[in-house]
């Protein structure tokens, strides 16, 4: 049979009702919704090479608890990243007034009233020890949660499959046109698809340079093409990421690429909520009408149905059922498929939920099931964050205004003048982080006799050199320490190097060494 008419069939088979009404009406969608006519899956026939080429999944539109939750979750999270930059902060005269920015230029990264130097990126190591601790938390409390609600290829994939399912339609739809050939309809869903998915894909790449410059003055730069040509080339290659892997690539980033589901698996425990088929209620599975003649026969029939709804449903193409799986994302969106299933079979819900190994184990023996929270690993997770986060919050509360750093000279270590002093060179860095200029002293303690040299100072009060830096600004000084005393044995000497705010303030410190022969 051509294949116009294996077409013409299938989509007449859609449409026209059954000849034989099933035992339960609102199961005829159910039951023909497992293979649609002439979409059978092909027999395996043994010899399949070991390459298995990808199978594009269909995601059937689905509503439900869990659907409602991604919608709300991909709402916030993509209306905080595309609006975020144009959020505003006073920071006073002269500084940015975006919330959020990466300032390149001056090294900075701002955060609403935070304020992080290139000197403090160690905020940064502690960041990235509490996102990982966090990840390590939800995975313990609810496994690939994270996967299924938060990361950004699931947010982005399921905006891409909104926008597929809104203009090539929900997946019987989309299956049976896709074995058509190319029509003007279809050639006219598929552009309106692919020019939907590069304009999300481009103001994605937009939004991101946006974090990177003052974002109002830098968008009309870039409508007037007076943006730097970085910024055409960074919006160039996150649409084009974005485009690939939302748009082509989806499941296969998840399955194939991320590392996160090979740690996320050896990180698991017999306590974690996993989307679980309740194997224990649901099998042996079998249809309504096959349940009902098992059970005049005296013979056990599950809850479950083999209506498929939970697969056809499921972003990476998986069945639950078969158990555990490295390409699940616990994204709930088939417990939402179940729920209706079982809803209009006036079975209770839940035969695929959240669920622990231990509780399926406990029920199969007779035993209550139970969720614990508190566990050893999960209470270590929550102890890091705190302990981490507690220790971030107090530095970050109490930290100066003014930093001082000191490097020794490498070579010479030392100098010994024609008077028989001995002379040692070093390059400090002050910092000033208040919005005002300030002078600074600087002081050497620790060494005898030292008299204190600085290249470039603005004069001395008291014998100290005095140092000026501009607001919000480094000052990068050479310093010449030199001194009559005998040093002995007693080389190299420990010495702290101070400065004060002529303003006043608490000032900082720093030490190191002066070294002799
Ligand atoms: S688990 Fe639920 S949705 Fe999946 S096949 Fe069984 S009855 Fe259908
Ligand atoms: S099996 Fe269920 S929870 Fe897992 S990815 Fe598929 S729909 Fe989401």
């Amino acid at each position: 049979m051509c294949p116009g008419c294996e077409i013409a069939l299938a989509a007449h088979a859609l449409t026209e009702p059954p000849s034989v009404q099933p035992a339960h009406p609102a199961l005829a969608d159910l039951v023909d919704a497992k293979h649609p006519p002439g979409l059978e899956p092909d027999e395996p026939s043994g010899d399949e090479p070991l390459y298995a080429a990808r199978k594009k999944v269909y995601p059937q539109r689905v509503t439900g608890t869990f659907r409602r939750i991604k919608w709300a979750v991909l709402l916030v999270t993509l209306g905080i990243y595309y609006l975020l930059p144009f959020v505003r902060w006073d920071r006073g005269l002269n500084e940015p007034s975006q919330a959020v920015l990466i300032d390149f230029a001056t090294g900075r990264f701002y955060f609403f009233f935070i304020e992080i130097w290139p000197q403090e990126v160690y905020y940064l190591t502690g960041l990235l020890i509490i996102a990982a601790m966090t990840l390590f938390l939800m995975n313990a409390v609810a496994g690939r949660i994270w996967c299924g609600y938060l990361c950004p290829q699931t947010v982005w994939t399921d905006l891409f499959q909104a926008i597929e399912r809104w203009t090539e339609g929900d997946r019987r739809e989309h299956l049976l046109r896709d074995r058509q050939p190319w029509t003007l309809d279809r050639v006219a869903r598929a552009a309106a698809k692919h020019f939907l998915w590069i304009m999300v894909a481009w103001w994605t790449g937009g939004a991101w340079v946006l974090y990177f410059a003052d974002a109002p003055t830098l968008v009309k730069n870039l409508a007037t093409f007076q943006a730097p040509f970085v910024a055409y080339a960074f919006i160039g290659m996150l649409t084009f990421t974005t485009y690939a892997l939302a748009g082509w690539m989806r499941e296969q980033v998840c399955v194939y690429m991320c590392p996160w589901p090979r740690i996320q698996a050896a990180l698991t425990d017999e306590d974690a909520l996993n989307v679980t088929y309740r194997y224990d209620r649901g099998e042996p599975r079998a249809s309504l009408k096959k349940a009902a003649a098992l059970h005049a026969h005296g013979e056990a029939a599950g809850d479950c149905i083999d209506c498929q709804q939970c697969i056809h449903v499921c972003p990476t193409g998986i069945d639950i059922r078969g158990g555990p799986n490295l390409g699940c994302i616990q994204c709930g969106l088939c417990i939402d498929a179940c729920d209706a299933v079982m809803a209009k079979i006036g079975r209770p819900a839940r035969l695929i939920g959240y669920d622990t190994d231990n509780n399926i184990r406990a029920r199969q023996q007779g035993r209550h099931a139970s969720f614990k929270i508190v566990r050893p690993r999960t209470l270590l997770y929550a102890a890091v964050i705190l302990l981490v986060g507690g220790i971030m919050s107090v530095t970050l509360a109490t930290r100066r205004n003014d930093g001082l750093s000191v490097i020794h000279d490498r070579n010479p270590l030392f100098v010994r003048l024609s008077d028989g002093a001995l002379r040692n060179g070093y390059a400090i860095r002050i910092l000033n982080k208040t919005l005002q200029p300030q002078s600074y002293e600087l002081k050497v303690s620790g060494l005898p006799d030292a008299q204190v040299e600085v290249i470039g100072s603005e004069g001395s009060s008291g014998g100290s050199p005095i140092i000026y830096v501009g607001a919000d600004q480094t000052r990068e000084m050479r310093v010449l320490v030199t001194t009559h005393a005998q040093l002995g044995a007693g080389s190299p000497i420990p010495m702290t190097f101070t400065i004060v705010a002529a303003s006043g303030g608490a000032g900082a410190s720093a030490t190191d060494h002066f070294i002799g022969p």
